[in-house]
């Protein structure tokens, strides 16, 4: 209760443009998964009315929404960050990223950055990690063993978890496992061992966008960059493989979307995800910029291949404490306050 007051009060403080002024030079960058019109079974969705909410603030408040090239020039060419600025990406291009987010952007002319998955829109494959929540939601068995690809035995017991805990324990554990043979893994091991028969289509919610759509996308200004073909954890694969999925998935957005993309974002993003060679590939490739998951603003002079990214939350007071640079606060404190860290409300 008194957090949640405090939590109020530093909002209210934030739209004064405070921690803008103490805190410049950082960009909150976005990161959407899925967004649904109306009430939805998938887990972790937000609503577009709650994204809605957020752009109307930022629209009503004149916050600049920044592009790519917006973003280029701040990096390359030292543009200021502009004090009232954010930028958005949603990752995997599913079909709800084209027709519910991008509607909800161009309700506020708003430019929004789609990373897509090219085996996903080429629909050869739907991601592993949905995958196993899919397993896991259709099996009827409350206890298996299954050995993970590298022999070690896993036991997965659903009467104990949730099925979204235990799916985000399952793809947590598949994360540091090579992951060159995931797809064949899932149906022969996991699915198997669950009794879940696999599906002969992609589930109708882990549909994708098409290329027609993605193509529109950025006839209305949007940007639309590769995200890897089958979204296998980079830094779990072999050169060889770390190259095609980069290559691959750089030459299908360039065939399809007609021009050469220069951005790209890395499957699930934690610092561990990839590496250095991931980062020689791409600049290899000819990409100038790339972004990873790891909760934190974007700063000018940064790396350009290392770029931060916030999970969009679905609680405003959260999203606003990161718009107004509240979350920058921390950095600050340490450095400048005098005052004990107490006196700030948690985060
Ligand atoms: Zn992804």
């Amino acid at each position: 209760m008194v957090k949640s007051v405090l939590v109020k009060l530093a909002n209210l403080l934030g739209e004064t443009g405070l921690y803008r002024f103490l805190c410049p030079e950082r960009l909150p960058v976005f990161m959407l998964h899925r967004v649904m019109e109306g009430k939805s079974d998938l887990a972790g969705a937000l609503p577009a009315d709650t994204l809605r909410s957020y752009l109307d603030y930022l629209a009503s408040r004149d916050y600049h929404v920044l592009s790519m090239d917006d973003l280029w020039r701040v990096l390359d060419e030292g543009d200021e960050i502009p004090s009232k600025s954010v930028m958005f990406t949603i990752d995997d291009g599913f079909y709800d990223h084209h027709d519910v987010a991008a509607s909800v952007f161009d309700e506020f002319r708003f430019p929004l950055n789609f990373f897509v998955i090219t085996g996903l829109l080429d629909r050869e494959l739907w991601p592993w990690d949905d995958q196993i929540t899919y397993a896991l939601h259709h099996t009827g068995i409350r206890h298996a063993d299954i050995r993970l690809p590298s022999g070690e035995m896993y036991s997965v017991n659903l009467s104990a978890d949730t099925v979204r805990q235990k799916a985000r324990e399952v793809r947590n554990a598949l994360k540091s496992e090579h992951q060159e043979h995931i797809y064949d893994w899932l149906r022969t091991e996991l699915y198997k061992k669950l009794g879940v028969e696999f599906p002969t289509d992609i589930p109708p919610e882990y549909r994708p966008m098409s290329w027609d759509e993605a193509r529109s996308l950025r006839a209305r200004g949007h940007g639309v960059y590769p995200h890897t073909c089958s979204h296998r954890i980079l830094a779990t694969l072999s050169t060889q493989e770390k190259h095609h999925e980069i290559n691959e998935s750089l030459r299908r957005t360039k065939s399809e979307l007609g021009y050469l993309p220069d951005v790209f974002a890395y499957p699930t993003g934690r610092l561990s995800d990839y590496d250095s060679v991931d980062i020689e590939e791409l600049k290899k490739a000819g990409f100038k910029m790339a972004f990873n998951t790891v909760s934190d603003y974007v700063r000018r002079g940064q790396d350009h291949y290392e770029l931060a990214r916030f999970s969009l939350p679905g609680n405003t007071d959260k999203f606003l404490q990161i718009v107004n640079r509240f979350e920058a606060l921390n950095d600050w404190r340490t450095h400048h306050s005098p005052l004990p860290v107490s006196s700030f409300p948690s985060r």
